[in-house]
């Protein structure tokens, strides 16, 4: 069979047994693309069947989760977790809380992380999980009562050498402590069980702001390749939530513009600049009073673009930092026009396929986020590190680890790309050395 004939029955198949669940074909079908050189020189993949097993999740938790809000209504929401491939290590990945959480957006996000987690260059399988739970406007007693009533369920399935959750969209630190706390009731054990946990009970430095720090330090070796730096650079970023406001933070630190951020509402976009005052009173806003993002416009009397997303506005560099498919095939075109000519992707999965077609044939500097956005989870390698040898590293030091593994992403992408043909396209750089890693391991492991 030919490596293109396997790639089409694989995904045939993987749409037969997943009916629907779009996010999730979309994720596979980007990888499958980019791996169809990389099988036929090595058919020893296709012999062992090693694509037909990453599609399958080595294991898929659902369950109930009811809770009790304020006024003692009862609620059920739906947990699960998707323990995606242990071939390099226990499943890690975060859990996400939002109203639009369900088995093909989970799925896709695990099928991502197995890829993502094996750039990093530790010893991390893959998985993801949430719930279909709306933290918006919740009180803290029903966010707890929330995260107890999931762990009890899902705290028989982890493990510090089994599988170690982190955070996601809708999941941050307050979550993570009322999970960790009902998880360590539950099983008479102090472990580094999940991460991104509280700095004063295991939490690593620099965990909070390892996704938006590293995925600039990435974009910044996407610039090298041009001898280009950021000073000076207009920078658009989408979102306002972790990822975003630290990614805000490092483009200010190496002299850049932010001129957007967003939430689900709409835009602010600030010509001069958001800049520390101002992130500082953002962060506030968002992880404090947890409010929305025009209360920023109102003030700094800026512009707030309602209902938008900031991909009409004229930038150098993009930072999509808010949730998947959030840059349209237009979104594309219109940022193209503009002159932007680097995106680094801090979401999963932001650019849709037709999205990324655009920017490729471009030939603009594209970061996708399996390789972009890699760096909250090697902080999250480094917090298991830490919490096994049980000690804790300095801040200086975690940042420096954190630029060296994205630094290292790079080159093993901008590599698997000149290997293939196709140098300087990340995308395939991304999939193909990703994938190269989990196979051989899964070869060396056996039919499991
Ligand atoms: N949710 C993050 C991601 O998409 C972090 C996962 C982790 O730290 O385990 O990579």
């Amino acid at each position: 069979m030919t490596a293109n004939t396997v790639k089409q029955n694989i995904y045939e198949q993987i749409q037969k047994r997943n009916p629907g669940e779009v996010e999730f074909h979309q994720a596979v079908k980007e990888v499958l693309d980019c791996l169809i050189p990389v099988l036929e020189r090595h058919p020893e993949y296709i012999e062992a069947g090693i694509l037909e097993r990453l599609v399958e999740p080595e294991r898929q938790i659902m369950f109930r989760v009811p809770w009790q809000d304020d006024k003692g209504n009862v609620h059920v929401n739906r947990g699960f977790r998707f323990e995606f491939n242990s071939a390099l290590g226990p499943y890690k990945g975060g859990l996400r809380f939002h109203p639009t959480v369900n088995a093909s957006i989970l799925k896709f996000l695990g099928f991502e992380q197995v890829f993502k987690n094996a750039l990093t260059m530790l010893p991390l399988g893959g998985g993801k999980g949430g719930a279909d739970f709306d933290p918006k406007g919740k009180s803290n007693n029903e966010v707890m009562r929330f995260c107890q009533s999931f762990i009890t369920e899902l705290f028989r399935h982890l493990g510090p050498d089994t599988d170690v959750p982190a955070g996601d969209i809708g999941v941050g630190g307050r979550e993570i402590g009322f999970m960790f706390g009902q998880y360590k009731r539950l099983r008479n054990e102090f472990t580094g069980v999940f991460t991104g946990k509280g700095l004063n009970w295991g939490g690593s430095l620099i965990r909070t702001e390892a996704t938006g720090y590293g995925c600039v330090y990435f974009a910044e070796e996407m610039l090298k390749t041009r001898s280009e730096n950021f000073e000076g650079k207009v920078c658009t970023v989408s979102g306002s939530g972790n990822v975003s406001q630290y990614t805000v933070e490092k483009l200010n630190q190496l002299s850049a513009k932010v001129v957007s951020l967003s939430d689900s509402n709409g835009t602010v976009y600030d010509p001069d600049g958001i800049d520390d005052e101002k992130l500082a009173f953002v962060l506030d806003l968002k992880n404090v009073r947890r409010g929305r993002i025009k209360k920023y416009a109102e003030k700094f009397s800026v512009e707030y673009l309602e209902g938008k997303n900031p991909w009409g506005i004229k930038c150098d560099c993009a930072f999509p930092g808010a949730t998947q498919n959030e840059i349209s095939e237009n979104d594309a075109k219109t940022l193209l026009k503009n002159g932007c000519y680097l995106v680094a992707e801090g979401a999963n999965m932001p650019s849709t396929p037709e999205a990324i077609e655009q920017f490729i044939a471009d030939k603009i500097l594209y970061g996708p986020a399996k390789a972009a956005n890699a760096g909250g989870v090697a902080i999250s390698g480094l917090e298991m590190s830490q919490n096994s040898l049980r000690l804790s590293w300095g801040r200086q030091e975690v940042d420096e680890q954190l630029r060296n593994i994205m630094i290292a992403i790079h080159k093993q992408c901008y590599e698997a790309s000149e290997e293939y043909s196709r140098p300087g396209n990340l995308l395939m750089g991304a999939n193909i050395a990703g994938f190269v890693k989990v196979a051989n391991a899964m070869l060396d492991q056996g039919l499991v």
